[in-house]
């Protein structure tokens, strides 16, 4: 009855093995970029083994080094997989090989005659390292700073501790066992303690890489709602909030902020001439040399037709001045077509605490318009043009 209840244990185990294996897999096959897949197949495949192993092993005898040897390696390299999938998933340097070969060594360890004959030196050796493994696992998961992955990390605090918790307490039971404070042979109950816990584990762990899989077909979905199809810049779905967050910190950090809106110059004629599809192509090739213009925090959006917006954090006037000329005359020298000039008029606006988002638009806008009433190609600001308006008024009334 006992052998039964492992073996069915096995049985489970080797149907998750096999579903992870083929599963992250054909995944891993279809996005070859993202490694931590191919690390989620490998946890599957010794899982799958170390179970057929384990039910052949109740209907025939193996070999030690088929046998016990085998099974503990195969154990520690399941966790040394999944440690090393969370490693790649959150993009952390791993040293695969300094945890690599000491497994790889313990399978050859395992064959000495001090732990062939005691069973106890095996699960010693065996739990100190599934420990060691663990440890590591659970020290990066509270250091990682990664917000994409935030439930997935707490996910894996879970099943990591979950684990350490089994193991100290499987290798207490063993030992007192094995001295008689405990039960006069403990062994089969911790074997079966074992393999129960190895299912909910490998269960959990299965899950986890479900959860992320979920997580960045969301994160995909949520990437392409934002993203303008022409340009690859954001489009105006996340605008609202997005510049929300960063007048946010701004004013929170006591930074300026830039908000840039610009136009190209008589697009109209360009649609006229050569027809909506190279229209197209111009708008393309505006927004690329936008985006090689701009760091990488900054923020490029695509508006309109052929209208954009550019958050710049801490960029004030004098900064916002310079990158918008530095854009307007890149974008004029590209040289996009050539038998027409193609250059934008460009307005800004450097935020001050008491503004909104929506006055600063408005401003940045009026600025734009400035621009093109003033001979387009050019780059004007709310705040020179407030100067501008102010000496003609006291002119006008002096
Ligand atoms: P201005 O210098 O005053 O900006 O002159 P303009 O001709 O560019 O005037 P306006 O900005 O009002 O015209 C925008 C034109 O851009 C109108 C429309 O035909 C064209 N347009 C809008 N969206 C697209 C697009 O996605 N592709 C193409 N090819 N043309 C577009
Ligand atoms: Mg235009
Ligand atoms: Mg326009």
């Amino acid at each position: 009855f006992r052998q039964m209840d492992l073996f069915t244990l096995a049985a489970v185990n080797l149907v998750i093995g096999f579903f992870c294996f083929f599963y992250f897999g054909i995944d891993y096959r279809r996005n070859p970029k993202r490694h931590y897949l191919l690390d989620f197949s490998l946890v599957g495949a010794v899982l799958f083994l170390q179970s057929l192993i384990q039910m052949l092993r109740s209907h025939f005898d193996f070999p030690y080094f088929l046998g016990p040897a085998t099974v503990n390696t195969l154990t520690l390299l399941f966790h040394f997989f999944v440690l090393s999938a969370l490693y790649r998933l959150f993009e952390l340097p791993f040293r695969r090989f300094y945890l690599l070969a000491p497994i790889l060594l313990s399978y050859f360890v395992l064959l000495l005659p001090l732990f062939q004959q005691e069973q106890l030196h095996r699960f010693m050796l065996g739990f100190s390292m599934i420990t060691l493994i663990n440890s590591i696992c659970l020290v990066m998961l509270y250091r990682v700073k990664n917000d994409k992955f935030a439930g997935v990390i707490t996910f894996f605090k879970f099943v990591t501790i979950f684990n350490i918790c089994q193991t100290v307490l499987r290798s207490g039971l063993f030992v007192t066992g094995k001295y008689g404070y405990t039960m006069a042979e403990p062994n089969q109950l911790i074997h079966q303690f074992g393999w129960f816990s190895l299912t909910i584990h490998s269960a959990l762990v299965l899950t986890g890489g479900l959860i992320i899989l979920a997580r960045q077909r969301q994160m995909a979905l949520e990437a392409r709602a934002e993203t303008d199809p022409l340009t690859g810049l954001l489009n105006r779905f996340s605008m609202q909030e997005r510049l929300n967050a960063e007048l946010n910190r701004a004013v929170r950090s006591n930074q300026p902020l830039t908000i840039m809106i610009f136009d190209i110059d008589h697009f109209k004629s360009v649609n006229d001439k050569f027809g909506h599809q190279i229209g197209d192509q111009v708008i393309r090739a505006v927004a690329e040399v936008t985006q090689a213009t701009v760091r990488n925090y900054d923020l490029a959006f695509r508006i309109g037709g052929e209208e954009f917006l550019l958050c710049l954090p801490g960029v004030d006037q004098d900064m916002a001045k310079a990158k918008a000329e530095l854009l307007r005359q890149q974008i004029e020298q590209r040289a996009i077509l050539t038998d027409q000039p193609v250059t934008v008029s460009i307005g800004f606006v450097v935020a001050t605490k008491a503004q909104s988002l929506d006055e600063l638009i408005k401003q940045a806008d009026d600025a734009l318009y400035h621009a093109k009433r003033n001979g387009r190609n050019q780059v004007q600001s709310n705040h020179v043009r407030q100067e501008q308006t102010a000496s003609v008024n006291s002119v006008v009334l002096g």
